[in-house]
């Protein structure tokens, strides 16, 4: 069912109209309500970000203000949402940080994926009791078995090494303002603490800072989170080290490795295997970015180990000789269906973690490949699905005579995550998507240091096959589904764009591009639009006004639809993008969701000249 979404009060209007109640409670009028306000569109001069949170958007913009870049600003930005979407992203998490660096005109992409442990074994998800795999929930969700590597600290610090002005610390003031002062909770934090409530209560050090007297903080009240404000004072003065080295480090290996249960538990928290050797050998990845050209744009996007960018790219490819502008809109969705679901028939055969896996990278989004995929495209009908992988290694552009359709794989990637964009007056442009995995991660805090640490290695396969890609391997980052995209044209960024969501991210930003570059939607129907999310299963998963839209013109070519939603959260979203497009006279539209997710946060520096 879907769940109330309310807006972000702002701290004064809360104030006013609810009284100000809750365990973690302060004076309003320590929070600025100019920074809680919420507009999902915003044009303007100078510098713009689109986030899902008021707070976080404002935190860029105090960057940029200052002179920061739109790397200091994005960094700014998540260390916010650390604070204010804690269940979704933060330092016990990881991401992948896509760049466009106007000095050099290039886009370039660090991978901050987090890593299974060097001692992970073949079988860590099956359980040594009944030798059979554990149940994805509640044993693998709320786990420390599937607590990752973090990667997100040595994210910011590469990122800000690498096209930064600004050294960590000052790019983590404006967050650490935020998580002392506090933020007014709404809708949409009580909810997902309260999806959370049973599993959060097992644990002390999470129940304490997020279920303050037993309960999710109401709405309107005042969340402060010091514990997190003197972590982020601590990498502020010494660096990322201080995480992967020392006591914090210490302290993550043994949560993960004796999670701290409350008494009388039920739930069963298999251990994990994390130790501080693995902390200190962690290493965000420089990496090239995927790159296709649609319709004469070149799509930049995240190369493995996320399979965002190919998976992306291939289904631009397969659809770019394909006139969609010139079809009814169901002509158009059919061929979005199913070239995403060629797409993630390919995805699943063939990506992995590159550093222990040969992926076909090149292959994938090779537009002589695309074309030799739509060959599987019939303009009239639906595929059978699953639909099976092509052929990486023989093809020609040729239609291949027909392959025999696979067994359906399950999809356990969940949806939680964030995304965020920014960009600054030199035209630097920053795509970040990071994440905890799961809402809310493994539900473990991390005991009196104020985050909660991912469950990131469910992205793994549970059962392991040698010919699997994303099988578990010690040391080995999880395939990943985000997506963050930059489009540049004619070599000057046109759109960056990317959104949460597991691997409907994939479709969602394959989506949104197709509804901007050939449906004829600016930049903030594109994202407001109702979705859909083909991913190579019998049925299409879509949202109920997508279904109520489009269900009856697309069930003659034989889709059949199942409306989104998950048993674990009440959501029944798909994606909560965000982007920036440029306009050829400097203009920058910010585009954030207008109603999922509670509704994200654009914002411009200046809104004339
Ligand atoms: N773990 C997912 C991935 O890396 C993201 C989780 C989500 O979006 O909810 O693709």
């Amino acid at each position: 069912m879907r769940h109330l979404i309310g807006r972000r009060l702002s701290a004064f209007t809360a104030a006013l109209a609810l009284g100000v109640t809750g365990a973690a409670v302060a004076s309003p009028a320590a929070a600025d309500p100019r920074e809680t306000e919420k507009t999902p569109t915003a044009s303007g001069y100078g510098g713009a970000v689109s986030s899902v949170d008021p707070e976080a958007s404002a935190a860029a913009i105090e960057v940029l203000r200052k002179g920061g870049n739109a790397a200091d600003a994005a960094v700014a930005a998540a260390a916010t949402l650390g604070v204010t979407e804690p269940y979704s992203a933060g330092i016990g998490g990881g991401g992948y940080f896509v760049y466009y660096d106007a000095e050099t005109g290039k886009v370039g992409t660090i991978d901050g994926r987090e890593t299974a442990p060097a001692k992970m074994p073949h079988d860590a998800f099956i359980d040594p009791k009944t030798s059979k795999p554990y149940r994805f929930t509640p044993e693998l969700v709320t786990s420390g078995v599937s607590v990752g590597v973090p990667g997100t600290p040595a994210t910011w610090e590469r990122a800000l090494a690498r096209w930064g002005s600004l050294d960590l610390g000052d790019a983590l003031k404006p967050a650490i303002k935020v998580a002392t002062r506090g933020f007014v909770v709404d809708e949409t934090f009580r909810q997902q603490t309260l999806d959370n409530k049973a599993r959060f209560a097992a644990f002390p050090a999470t129940s304490s800072l997020y279920l303050p007297g037993g309960d999710a903080p109401a709405v309107g009240s005042i969340f402060r989170n010091h514990d997190l404000a003197a972590t982020y004072r601590l990498l502020a003065q010494q660096g990322t080290r201080s995480f992967y080295t020392g006591p914090l480090a210490a302290e993550i290996a043994a949560t993960v490795q004796a999670p701290a249960k409350a008494p009388g538990t039920s739930l069963p928290v298999p251990a994990g295997f994390m130790t501080t050797a693995d902390l200190a050998d962690y290493g965000a990845l420089d990496q090239a970015p995927t790159q296709v050209n649609y319709r004469g744009l070149d799509v930049f996007g995240m190369a493995p180990s996320s399979s965002g960018g190919t998976t992306v790219g291939e289904a631009l490819n397969i659809l770019d000789p394909v006139n969609l502008s010139g079809m009814s809109a169901a002509g158009a969705l059919h061929q979005y269906l199913e070239a995403s679901a060629l797409a993630f028939a390919d995805r699943a055969k063939y990506v992995g973690d590159p550093a222990q896996v040969d992926v076909p990278t090149d292959a994938l989004t090779d537009p002589l490949f695309g074309k030799e995929r739509a060959c599987q495209i019939n303009p009239q009908r639906a595929a059978v699905k699953p639909v099976a992988p092509g052929n990486v290694d023989g093809y020609d552009g040729v239609c291949p005579s027909d392959a025999a359709p696979l067994a359906a794989e399950k999809d356990t990637e969940n949806i939680s995550t964030t995304n965020l964009t920014v960009a600054d007056k030199w035209g630097n442009v920053a795509e970040y998507t990071l994440t905890i995995e799961q809402t809310g991660g493994s539900g473990m805090v991390v005991p009196g240091r104020g985050f909660l640490l991912n469950n990131e290695l469910t992205d793994f396969s549970t059962v392991y096959d040698a010919k699997d890609p994303n099988r578990i391997e010690p040391g080995k980052r999880p395939r990943s589904s985000m997506a963050p995209t930059i489009i540049l044209k004619e070599g000057a960024p046109f759109l960056a764009l990317g959104s949460p969501g597991g691997s409907t991210i994939i479709t969602t930003v394959l989506q949104t591009i197709l509804n901007r570059v050939d449906l004829g939607m600016d930049i903030s129907a594109a994202i407001a639009a109702p979705r859909a999310s083909q991913r190579n299963t019998a049925q299409v998963t879509a949202e109920p006004e997508f279904i109520a839209a489009f269900g009856k013109e697309l069930a003659p070519f034989g889709h059949r639809f199942t409306p989104s939603g998950d048993a674990f959260t009440s959501a029944a979203e798909i994606g909560a993008a965000t982007a920036i497009e440029f306009r050829p006279d400097g203009k920058m539209v910010a585009a954030a969701e207008p109603v999922r997710r509670g509704g994200g946060s654009a914002m411009v520096l200046n809104r004339s000249r």
